[in-house]
């Protein structure tokens, strides 16, 4: 006899279940609006399309079309979110009851997600990276540690901020052993520049697994703060549930729609391909730099380097006027920085800075 299997809202927190939804203005633009408490003219400022005297579409119609278009799902599993950081907290708050419920996290790794979880009082279970075979994801190790508490297992993949993939038959493994019991949530911020499709097409026959996308990263979007959720239509449902009702500011729709035009999705695309080829000389460069012990390999639009003084190397690039992310804090990162890939010019620069003073090649150097 077939096993019906379990929704991937059935873990969900019960009283986030039968939450009634904040009913917002009924939208219908076919009518004028006397029933939002809007002001009925514009501010003399305002050069938006839609003017923003009127509050947004809740969940817009036509940008849902749109993204589930580009990530090749259904409107029904698509819900758009103030960014990859928005869908985390709704995950999270929906998922995990304060003082029961966990998350596991797999270190170093992306910080909101061990935040969103101390923010909502939940635990985090930490299953670390290992190192010593280029930060591979342990799912022996992260199956092990899933006691019925985790609701929420997370892959970052391409990983910020070590740049490495996390292999697709891995995650799939994952979804297969981790359904019925947690989410999988699979990050996927800057898969764009890694040379694989995602995972997204694998949602239809793994009901728990949840893949995030944003427009930041390789779309150039951050200040339009626009994240995706691809998930199974339930949990888009459950999700939609608790989120703000206006999430997504006018004027990010529009920024948003306006980036979705075949026009500027094939400049994104060429944005996307200078990237790569600067992360290539970025890296061949540093290779070749005094004081810089490794690049690690990166999908991703960023480089972690180990230097022999980080200290130095930071301040030299600060002398530039260049601002790179110090990750010494993170378990197994002591010496390293994170630099993202620049314009041809930024990359120049921060190589010239790092090679201002010279220094002795370090003995244990790794090739
Ligand atoms: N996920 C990862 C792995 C990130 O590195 C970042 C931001 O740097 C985010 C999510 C947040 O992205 P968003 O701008 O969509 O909130």
């Amino acid at each position: 006899m077939s096993r019906v299997a379990p929704s991937p809202t059935s873990i969900a927190r019960p009283d986030i279940l039968s939450v009634d939804p904040y009913e917002h203005a009924a939208w219908n633009p076919a009518l004028e609006r006397l029933h939002a408490n809007e002001l009925p003219w514009r501010n003399s400022t305002d050069g938006s399309e839609a003017g923003l005297n009127r509050y947004p579409e809740p969940q817009p119609q036509g940008l849902v079309a749109q993204l589930a278009a580009l990530y090749a799902q259904p409107a029904a599993n698509v819900l758009v979110t103030r960014g990859s950081d928005e869908a985390i907290d709704l995950l999270t708050r929906a998922y995990c009851r304060a003082g029961v419920d966990q998350v596991l996290v797999c270190p170093p790794t992306f910080g909101m997600y061990g935040v969103a979880a101390r923010i909502q009082g939940a635990g985090v279970v930490r299953v670390p990276l290992n190192q010593a075979r280029g930060f591979q994801y342990d799912a022996a190790a992260v199956l092990a540690e899933c006691t019925p508490t985790v609701k929420l297992v997370y892959v970052c993949s391409p990983n910020n901020p070590t740049g490495n993939l996390v292999p697709e038959e891995t995650i799939l493994h994952l979804a297969g052993q981790l359904a019925g019991k947690a989410l999988l949530v699979v990050d996927e911020a800057y898969i764009e520049f890694a040379a694989t499709p995602g995972c997204a097409r694998h949602l239809p026959g793994h009901p728990w697994l949840v893949v995030l996308r944003t427009l930041s990263k390789a779309h150039g979007l951050a200040g339009a703060r626009c994240g995706v959720v691809l998930a199974h239509a339930e949990v888009v449902a459950l999700l939609r549930r608790i989120v703000e009702p206006y999430n997504l500011t006018q004027l990010s729709i529009e920024a948003v729609l306006r980036a979705l035009q075949p026009a500027a999705r094939a400049s994104t695309a060429g944005r996307v391909a200078a990237v790569l080829d600067e992360r290539a000389r970025l890296t061949a460069a540093l290779e070749q730099t005094e004081g810089v012990i490794r690049v690690w390999p990166s999908a991703a639009n960023f480089l972690l380097v180990e230097f022999v003084a980080p200290q130095l190397a930071f301040d030299q690039a600060c002398a530039a006027g260049l601002l790179v992310r110090d990750v010494r804090r993170q378990p197994g990162l002591e010496r390293a920085l994170r630099l993202t890939v620049g314009t041809p010019e930024q990359n120049q620069r921060l190589i010239s800075a790092l090679r201002t003073h010279s220094r002795s090649r370090p003995a244990h150097k790794v090739t």
